[in-house]
Formats: C-alpha cells, sequence, structure tokens
C-alpha cells in the first residue's frame, strides 16, 4: 500500500509522474526460508547507502538497500540474522490488512478524525435536521428517517455515507487551511499563500501543480495533525524542487527533520484512512 501512497508530483493536475527510485523498488527478488515460511526480498544498490538497511513495507514488501559493493553472500547473511524481525514484521501487516472490513455504516463502527478513532453511532429522528455531529466522543449521524427499504439497508448506508463524505469534506477545508498557514512560514521559499483544492483519490494523499496549486485528499483529515503537515510540506517542497531529487529530501528534512516517522505512520493506517 505505502508505494501506492506515496506522493506523486504532477506536470498538471491530471499527469502524475511518480519517482520511480522512490515508489517503486526495482531490485531483484531474493528468498531465503524462515520455518515454514519463505521471505522474499528485493536487493536494492546504492551509490549513496553507506550501510545495509532492510525495510519491510505495509504491502509486505521487504527491501533491503546496501552499498553498491557489497557481496550477495553478505545481503543473503545479514537477511537471515534478522529473519525473526522481518518475518514478525510482514506478519503484523498482513494481519492489519485482514482488519480492515468493509463498511457498512452502521453503529458501532469506527469512524477516524485527526488521528482519533470514534464510534459511529446512527440515530432516526424525523424531529431533527440530517446530518453529522461530533458528540461526546462519538460521531453522530441523524437521518430524519428510515431509508433502510432494501432489506440489507444498503440506502440508508449510501445516505449515511454521502452524509458523512460531506462532513469529512467541510472538515477538511477548515483543517488544512489551519495546517496550510501553520507550517506556511517554515517554508521560506514560497511567495504568498498557495491555493489547494480538494479532492478523493485513492492513491494519493496529495500532489502540487507547476503553477504551485496544490491538491489534497479529503480522508487525509482522518490522520493525525502532524501527518496532515507532513503531506502539505511535502507537496510544498515541490514547489522549490518539482522532482525527488536529493535536493528535495533535503528540504524536506530541513523543514521536518523526522519526517520519515510521520510518513511511517501515515502509511500504516492508509487502507484504514481510504476504507469507505
Ligand atoms: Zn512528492
Amino acid at each position: 500500500m505505502a508505494s501506492r501512497l506515496e506522493h506523486t508530483t504532477a506536470n498538471n493536475d491530471q499527469q502524475p509522474i511518480e519517482d520511480r527510485r522512490l515508489t517503486k523498488a526495482y531490485g531483484l527478488l531474493h528468498h531465503l526460508h524462515y520455518g515454514q515460511d519463505k521471505i522474499s526480498y528485493e536487493v536494492i544498490r546504492k551509490d549513496k547507502s553507506r550501510k545495509l538497511r532492510i525495510k519491510v513495507h505495509p504491502d509486505q514488501r521487504v527491501v533491503v538497500t546496501v552499498p553498491m559493493q557489497v557481496t550477495d553472500e553478505f545481503i543473503h547473511n545479514s537477511v537471515k540474522k534478522r529473519a525473526r524481525w522481518i518475518w514478525q514484521h510482514v506478519q503484523d501487516f498482513a494481519k492489519q490488512k485482514s482488519d480492515v472490513l468493509p463498511r457498512r455504516y452502521v453503529s458501532g463502527e469506527t469512524q477516524f478524525y485527526l488521528g482519533r478513532r470514534y464510534v459511529l453511532k446512527v440515530i432516526i429522528d424525523p424531529e431533527q435536521v440530517a446530518g453529522v455531529k461530533l458528540i461526546r466522543g462519538k460521531l453522530t449521524v441523524t437521518l430524519t428517517h428510515d431509508d433502510s427499504n432494501a432489506s440489507d439497508g444498503s440506502n440508508r448506508a449510501t445516505k449515511i455515507k454521502s452524509l458523512l463524505d460531506g462532513w469529512y469534506q467541510t472538515k477538511a477545508k477548515t483543517i488544512f487551511a489551519e495546517r496550510l498557514a501553520a507550517v506556511l512560514p517554515q517554508a521560506n521559499w514560497v511567495n504568498g499563500s498557495p491555493t489547494f483544492k480538494i479532492l478523493s483519490m485513492k492513491k494519493q494523499w496529495g500532489s502540487c501543480s507547476t503553477q504551485g496549486n496544490l491538491v489534497l485528499n479529503p480522508h487525509l483529515v482522518k490522520a493525525p495533525k502532524e501527518c496532515i503537515d507532513y503531506v502539505i510540506l511535502h507537496e510544498l517542497c515541490h514547489i522549490a524542487e518539482y522532482n525527488h531529487s536529493d535536493r528535495f529530501w533535503r528540504l524536506l528534512t530541513q523543514v521536518m527533520p523526522h519526517w520519515r516517522e510521520v510518513k511511517t505512520q501515515l502509511d500504516s493506517m492508509a487502507e484504514l484512512y481510504l476504507n469507505e
């Protein structure tokens, strides 16, 4: 999931360019037996890497980044030494994925907002106005009448989903404007205040056009503020560096030194935030 959710820059709003070096691993696939299981890992050789690094991605890919001159045997032995740790992480990510059930939009389901979990509560009350409110830790959706004429309640689910979508869109507009204003002083290479547009996307949290206009995914409002700041700063860095060059990552590290941790946190929750 992580790689599919990397941010991409866009030469215009319709045509995102993916940075292949960073969003996808194009290494050779190697294998290792661990008990009954087989661990497959990709090896990426990089001029600039000084030591061997193993990373397990949320989509369960295992990527080993090594300096150019390291031997296959050394890589194999290093992976073998950490096999238990790798295996555990792959299991954890696999479990997380199976935990993502299709939404039914019924009371008791979990909804996310700013990194917190809220319980969904559906009320049918003809005396009230239909809408969504955050009341006492519950995300309460009020319907004025029971739309469940289909036996599986699908009409009701559609209605609840559309009310929730509207609520998230409104919150996203406010929160993103607030976070953009908060992080903008750090991005001193940006003149004026960039505009942003909200667009529901399956594979991106945000993008930035050559004109410096941002596009942000409304589902991002489900994530903690720090994750929102990361995506906004990432896109703002594209105003200075319209690519994923070393200069781009240096700039991002300058304005958010711990961006990798924040990104990992966001990636690990992506399936849940995008589940609808
Ligand atoms: Zn980017």
